[in-house]
């Protein structure tokens, strides 16, 4: 067993947790939301205008920024949530190349060539069809049960009109 820093409170908790003892935050890697990076790949026509975007949508300076668009294919932010990926790459896809992957914690040259891109609409799908499952299953259930007590009702009030 070894101690870590826990990375939502950065005290020292066991590796073999599966929470942090002191804030809760997941420690398992199955637990841990999905998070995703962006990789530039190409600067595009005009590497100015995606420098200056970089900018706008990042914590980045604008020399940082150049600097990105110099050296691809770099990573240009990491540890983002779907939705924030989702809307900085419908920002910038239209000016350079980039694609949204899974993050890793550390970015090698060679995982940058070889991380496979994720198709965020596709993603997006899953996510939503997740998440609108076990709602959507209850209110079906409800709504079966309460068709099923409707047309019972309507059906013994028209065999008792039709009898007595
Ligand atoms: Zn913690």
């Amino acid at each position: 067993m070894a101690l870590i820093h826990c990375p939502e409170c950065g005290k020292e908790v066991s590796d073999l947790a599966a929470a942090c003892i002191h804030c809760g935050y997941p420690l398992r890697a199955a637990d841990l939301p999905v998070r995703y990076a962006l990789i530039l790949e190409d600067p595009g026509p005009d590497p100015g205008k995606t420098a200056a975007l970089l900018h706008k949508h990042l914590t980045l300076t604008q020399e940082e920024a150049q600097a990105l668009t110099e050296k691809t294919p770099a990573v240009v932010v990491q540890g983002l949530a779907f939705r924030q990926i989702w809307d900085l790459n419908d920002a910038l896809r239209r000016v350079c190349t980039c694609k949204a992957v899974r993050d890793k914690s550390v970015w090698t040259p060679e995982a940058i060539q070889e991380a496979a891109a994720v198709d965020l609409t596709q993603e997006r799908s899953r996510t939503w069809a997740g998440r609108i499952a076990s709602p959507m299953t209850f209110w079906k259930t409800v709504g079966a049960i309460l068709t099923a007590l409707l047309i019972w009702s309507v059906a013994s009030f028209l065999l008792s009109a039709l009898f007595f």
